[in-house]
Formats: structure tokens, C-alpha cells, sequence
């Protein structure tokens, strides 16, 4: 069954691609007002395609309390495979980061241009093309065989790229209609590519923001330099105790209850074999990080404090001999399995205060939430599930891989719907998301529509049962 829909898929292969070059071309940036209708060009493409695929019940989600800055999500079911087959909830994002510095990209953004087997645009990569590869599965099934192996939900989120404020609010409004059994998700994964990969967790992030003030107002440093103390130097003192001259995050506390890394997650961690100089080459750096982990395991299984950004002072054209009053900095925290990330906050909080001197006045501005690390249990079906499509088309074991960032979907099915997710997306970690000249590569949406028949086709022979037990 499988076979004749990848083969249905691969013929439609042209249509499908100019699919997705439509749904690229909505700037759908879901951080800025001034791209509102890209958003919605993006939904109602959406809208359309899955009512025209044959989806049930296909609308917008929104919560029932509408949250600042909250986008809807597109959703569409079909349940004809009866209760006894799984429920699977499918995920994927049609909102997209900024395209700025726009004087970076080589084309127009949000005109994808194809050059040498790959698209380039905003959000090809990052999430469209494994978005479209997830829609485009569910209408093969629908037109070659007139039902899928399972009763499959999608749910494509428009806040993924704004830190999801409505989507908590939004699942328990929603929550009999998303009832399902797992979750793949077309987010995360690195399921396309030479080593094939099961990618089973991510890492919980959390965020914090601070002003830094050591006078009522900015000075002539001509007049008070020596005497009164610079924002900047105290701000940059202040940032450097987080970490030791090795990069390991010094804030006391900070692990909380997490508990040391155990063998089966090293021995995963080692089953993807990285070639660490070869990653520092791609970045022109020295090695740097914790020695005691592996490149891997520092940048999945380790937490972290990043100052993302730093400022204040002048920082226009020419000089201005000044002693800036006020600093600023923005930090993000990614977290591992069992830390809490408001207690993480809190650590770092605490951390800041202790070691500010005194005439030193410290400001937080406090983002809620934040989202734990989330990890697909060992012996849950869709592992199995995924491995032997993997192994069946790619050959040989899959590696266990972890995604450094955050997808808090996963996080959030596992808290509020009690469901295990996979992640299933075809991007690859090269190809430039969040970044100018984003691309996806034309073999990854070939490989995204002969995996995803396989996979779904794969849960098909698993019973509802299945999943509810452990
Ligand atoms: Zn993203």
C-alpha cells in the first residue's frame, strides 16, 4: 500500500513542488504585525489544500481566551481507519522567522529560487517543506488508496517561531478534538541524509532579560570616567561569571533536580558518529565546550546559558565619549531532562544578583513559561516504528539523536495530552534556518515523500492498544 502511494507521490512530484513554491512565497513571519497577511495568505492556502485533500472538520483553532500575540492554528482529521487503529497526530508550523538582514540573501526571500537541487527561501526549510511533504502523504493515501492506515490529525501551528504564547491555551480549549494516541512531528528530526536518524527529545529552554543601571543618568566620561562606574564594563564582569574559561555554566543551582547523564544516553549520544572537527571547520572555530562530554552530548544533553544579546551605550557611526548608565542583556537557557525552567530561571536570577557589586542595580524582565526537555520514552511503538522504515530504506541501524533546541510542541502534547512524539522532518542542520539564504534540499522532499507513506503505513500495523500501554 505504502509502495503505491510513494509511487503516486513521485509522479505528482511537480505539482507537489509547486505547492510548496506558493506556500513559501506568504511571508508568513507570525513576530511582526506588519506580515498579517502573509499569515493569512498561509492559512487559507492551507485551509484550502486540506479541504480540497479530502480532510473532515478542517477550520482554525483558537483558544477560547484570546492571548496577545497568538496565531491560529490550521487544522483537518480523518478518522475512517475505525478505533481500533491509532490516532496519530501530525504537527508542523506554517509560520517562519524574519528574513532580515535582508542585504545577506542572494535572491528575495520570500521568492524561492531553485539552484543546484534546493530551494531557497524563508521558511523552505524551516518548516514549509516538511510541512507540505506531511500534507502531501495524507493526500496520496486519500487519493490512491481513499484512506490512510490511520486516523490522522494535523495540526499546524502559526506561533512556532514566536515561542507558542496561545498554543497551552489553545490545546485545552481544544482538547477532545486533539485527542490522539502520538504525535509526529514534521518539526525536528533529520530523518533525510546519508545517517539515517530517530530523533527521540529535544531540550527545554527558558529565557530572561535584564537591565544593569549604575547611575541615575549617562555622564561625559571626560568628567566622570575613573570615578563613576560604566554600565558596559559592569555588565560584561557580570556576564562572565555565568560561565568557566571552558564554557561550563557556573550558576549554582542551576541543574536542579536533573540527574546526571546515565549510560544508555552516552551510549546514544555516541551512536550518531559526529566528526567533531569537521563540525568546528563548518563554523571556521577552535573547539571550545565542556571536555568531559562530546560535542553531541554538550550540544544536546548539556544545558546551557547563551547571552543572545548585549547592549547599550553608543553604538552609532563616529564616537561618543560617554559613560553609559544603563546596560542591557537578553539570555536564553536550554535545558536537559529533569530541570525545571523556572526554577533554572530563578538560579540564574540569583546568580546575577550575588554577584552584581554593590552600586550595581539589577532589573529583571521576566518572560513566563519557558518548556522542559522532552524525550520519547525507550520502549515507545513509534520508535519502533520509525527504525524499521529507516532501516528498510536507508539500510543499517538508525542513529538516537537529540535536538539541541526547543520544540515545545512535544513538550506540551506530552504535559496536557499524555502523548509520546516523534519528530519526523526531513530538514537538514546545514541548511541555514533562522539564517540568510535559508534553503531545503529537492532529494529531501524525494526521500520526505517515500518516508512518510512508510512510516504511516508502518503505525497502520499497530493496533490503538499499543500505545496505551507503559
Ligand atoms: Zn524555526
Amino acid at each position: 500500500m505504502s509502495e503505491r502511494v510513494a509511487a503516486y507521490l513521485a509522479g505528482e512530484r511537480e505539482a507537489i513542488l509547486e505547492r510548496l513554491l506558493r506556500l513559501i512565497r506568504f511571508p508568513s513571519v507570525s513576530t511582526d504585525a506588519a506580515f498579517a497577511e502573509g499569515m493569512r495568505g498561509a492559512r487559507e492556502f492551507l485551509l484550502d489544500r486540506l479541504r480540497a485533500i479530502g480532510l473532515e472538520d478542517v477550520r482554525l483553532l483558537e483558544p477560547a481566551t484570546p492571548v496577545p500575540g497568538g496565531q491560529p492554528a490550521v487544522y483537518g482529521a480523518w478518522t475512517g481507519a475505525g478505533p481500533d487503529k491509532p490516532t496519530i497526530l501530525i504537527y508542523g508550523h506554517y509560520d517562519v522567522q524574519p528574513a532580515d538582514p535582508l542585504e545577506l540573501w542572494h535572491a528575495p526571500p520570500f521568492e524561492p529560487a531553485i539552484r543546484d537541487g534546493r530551494i531557497y527561501a524563508r521558511g523552505a526549510s524551516d518548516v514549509k517543506g516538511s510541512t507540505t511533504i506531511a500534507v502531501e502523504t495524507i493526500a496520496g493515501f486519500l487519493a490512491t488508496e481513499g484512506g490512510c492506515p490511520v486516523n490522522v490529525k494535523l495540526f499546524l501551528e502559526g506561533e512556532e517561531e514566536i515561542g507558542s504564547p496561545s498554543l497551552g491555551a489553545l490545546i485545552d480549549t481544544h482538547r477532545e478534538l486533539l485527542v490522539a494516541d502520538a504525535m509526529i512531528s514534521a518539526d525536528g528530526g533529520g530523518a533525510a541524509g546519508a545517517v539515517p536518524r530517530l530523533n527521540i527529545g529535544c531540550r527545554g529552554i527558558a529565557s530572561l532579560q535584564f537591565t544593569l543601571r549604575t547611575a541615575s543618568k549617562d555622564a561625559h566620561s571626560g568628567k566622570v570616567g575613573g570615578a563613576l562606574r560604566n554600565a558596559l564594563h559592569e555588565m560584561a564582569r557580570l556576564i562572565a561569571t555565568l560561565h568557566d574559561e571552558q564554557g561550563r555554566v557556573a550558576v549554582e543551582g542551576f541543574e536542579g533536580d536533573a540527574p546526571p547523564l546515565s549510560n544508555a544516553e552516552r551510549a546514544e549520544a555516541a551512536s550518531f558518529a559526529l566528526d567533531e572537527a569537521a563540525w568546528y571547520a563548518e563554523f571556521e572555530a577552535a573547539p571550545f565546550g565542556d571536555p568531559a562530554y562530546s560535542v553531541t552530548e554538550r550540544t544536546t544533553l548539556r544545558p546551557t546559558v547563551e547571552v543572545n544579546g548585549m547592549w547599550g551605550g553608543y553604538t552609532g557611526e563616529g564616537g561618543k565619549t560617554v559613560t553609559p548608565a544603563e546596560a542591557h542583556a537578553k539570555l536564553t537557557m536550554r535545558l536537559i531532562p529533569g530541570q525545571d525552567p523556572a526554577a533554572a530561571q530563578e538560579a540564574v536570577r540569583q546568580h546575577l544578583l550575588r554577584h552584581a557589586p554593590a552600586g550595581v542595580a539589577l532589573t529583571f524582565h521576566h518572560r513566563p513559561g519557558g518548556t522542559r526537555a522532552f524525550t520519547l520514552r525507550a520502549d515507545h511503538p513509534l520508535r519502533a516504528a520509525a527504525a524499521a522504515v529507516l532501516r528498510r530504506e536507508k539500510g543499517g541501524e538508525p542513529a538516537v539523536t537529540r535536538l539541541g533546541g526547543t520544540v515545545p510542541i512535544t513538550t506540551l502534547f506530552q504535559e496536557r495530552l499524555g502523548i509520546g512524539s516523534l519528530m519526523f522532518g526531513l530538514a537538514s542542520s546545514d541548511e541555514d534556518a533562522h539564517a540568510p539564504n535559508e534553503f531545503f534540499r529537492l532529494s529531501s522532499l524525494d526521500e520526505g515523500l517515500r518516508l512518510w507513506p512508510m512510516l504511516l503505513s508502518e503505525l497502520g500495523r499497530m493496533r490503538a492498544a499499543d500505545f496505551r500501554q507503559g
